[in-house]
């Protein structure tokens, strides 16, 4: 089989493996690692809509990560893909209001970052060994919230890693600390420090980019890494669901073979729809691409205008994971829409940089058609809860609800009436607290815990374990550290002096 090789979206770096690229993270020249073309499917829909999830995970995967041997890959995919997830499905779809809603958040922290973080450990541990690099990974993370959470459950227990999370103390909400500070594994850390989410940010990246400390590191055995959305080895894993999805439909007999279908992405970093557009392009039917976004409508004004402009008011809604400015992965895209010019991505992203601002050309915008942005205010959010509720005792949180309502505005506005996929990111027992003000505001002013079972009454759906284990789950993590002590407490960990 012909090797897939990854170069960097800045044109410095080329010829890369998989493998290596996932190890890597980022590309040297700053840039993001993308595939030299991206490849079709070796079968067909009709074939793919007889596998299980995880056979659906090889088929995919191994078109993009070529250098792994399919011993490696199904191994990978066999410790991902088991009983921390609490459906034999892992992905299930389900048709509510007229939509298609694909629940990715049946992962142990009910968020759909789980789908790729539960392989990426796996992923990371398999490239290291074919590399031949024998230091333990060492993965640093700097959290707001959610991705520290995801991260940690992903590497616990995975042997050769070790995870370190800093979060901000008094700075993430009450259920996520609990959530974390909850962690099992000899491997994992959690820190609060005193000081911001910033402040960890900058702990954590003057770590990475200090070489004496990563000389101790080796000296003993260890190396860093990162598990941020940019890494490949998280992107690959994403496109999985889309085919399984399209499978799925086909299977439940509500498409035919060759139906286009259209697909609506809560989106935040761009990487979750960024994987959609891989899967139209290795061959899936997909037709339009909808990019929704909250009252942070980058994206939207970007589909809209062709100018990206970051210079506005951040504004923290009730999606807190699409409340982003500068959407990473898109730069993916700005480089396919350069024609694969890595001078002139670098170009744009340097003016990003420097100005907050850049503007693609007339013809750079004509490439974007497969793609639509609309965004909903906190109000139309609600209102999507309440409605949907209403109407089919469907009951999703508040970043699936701006996909849903971005979709039904759409589709009154366009009159395409293709059956559309809505990724459903994250489950509702994760912000009960917005969830149930949205449908009765007779709930407002209780917290988040207290609405659990009133939520499980009204839905019929189970409270997840994620949420029964930190009720009841004893603190495991008690270290806090001053922001100048992070390098400290790294060490202490690892017993380097
Ligand atoms: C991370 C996240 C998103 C945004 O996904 P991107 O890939 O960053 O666009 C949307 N919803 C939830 C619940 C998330 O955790």
């Amino acid at each position: 089989m012909a090797e897939l090789l990854y170069k960097s979206t800045r044109g410095g770096e080329s010829g890369v493996l998989a493998s290596q690229a996932i190890l890597k993270g980022l590309a040297d020249d700053g840039g993001l690692f993308v595939p030299e073309r991206i490849p079709a499917l070796s079968m067909t829909m009709e074939e793919i809509s007889g596998l299980s999830y995880q056979e659906t995970a090889y088929v995919v995967m191994k078109e993009f990560l070529t250098d792994f041997t399919e011993e490696e890959l199904r191994s990978c995919v066999s410790h991902a893909y088991d009983s921390k997830f609490d459906t034999g499905l892992i992905a299930p779809v389900r048709e509510a209001g007229g939509a298609y809603y694909l629940e990715l958040f049946h992962g142990p922290t009910i968020a759909f970052k789980d789908m790729a973080l539960s392989i990426l450990p796996h992923l990371m541990v398999t490239a290291a060994k074919k590399n031949r690099v024998s230091n333990e990974i060492v993965i640093l993370t700097a959290t707001s919230g959610d991705t520290g959470k995801a991260a940690l459950a992903g590497f616990a227990g995975v042997p050769g890693t070790r995870i370190i999370v800093f979060y901000p103390k008094d700075g993430v909400s009450p259920i996520q600390k609990r959530q974390m500070v909850t962690q099992q594994g000899e491997n994992t850390l959690v820190v609060g420090i005193h000081g911001n989410f910033d402040d960890a940010q900058s702990g954590v990246k003057a770590m990475f980019g200090d070489r004496k400390l990563a000389e101790e590191l080796a000296r003993s055995g260890f190396q860093f890494s990162s598990a941020n959305s940019i890494n490949i080895g998280r992107l690959v894993p994403q496109i999985v669901y889309y085919v399984y999805a399209y499978g799925q439909l086909l299977k439940n007999g509500a498409i035919t073979a060759g139906e286009e279908i259209n697909v609506t992405v809560p989106t935040g970093n761009f990487g979750n729809i960024l994987a959609a557009y891989y899967a139209k392009l290795a061959g899936v039917p997909i037709g339009k691409l909808l990019c929704a976004s909250n009252e942070n409508k980058v994206l939207f004004d970007f589909f809209r205008t062709g100018i990206y402009d970051r210079n506005r008011e951040f504004i923290l809604t009730s999606s807190p994971s699409m409340d982003i400015l500068v959407s990473s992965n898109l730069e993916r895209l700005i480089y396919r829409i350069a024609g694969d010019d890595g001078a002139r991505d670098a170009s744009l992203m340097k003016s990003l940089t420097e100005t907050g601002v850049y503007e693609i050309s007339g013809e750079m915008r004509e490439k974007l058609e497969d793609f639509y942005g609309g965004y909903a205010t906190e109000e139309e959010t609600a209102g999507e809860i309440r409605a949907l509720y209403e109407r089919a005792g469907y009951i999703v949180d508040p970043h699936t609800a701006v996909a849903s309502f971005v979709y039904r505005k759409y589709r009154e506005a366009s009159g395409d009436g293709r059956k559309t996929v809505i990724a459903s990111t994250a489950s509702p027992y994760k912000f009960t607290k917005s969830v149930m003000k949205a449908i009765d505001p007779k709930y407002d002013g209780m917290e988040d815990l207290a609405l659990v079972d009133v939520l499980a009454g009204l839905s019929g759906v189970p409270v997840p374990g994620a949420i029964e284990e930190i009720r009841h789950a004893p603190v495991l993590h008690r270290t806090v550290c001053e922001t100048g002590e992070m390098e400290k407490v790294v060490k202490e960990f690892l017993r380097i002096s």
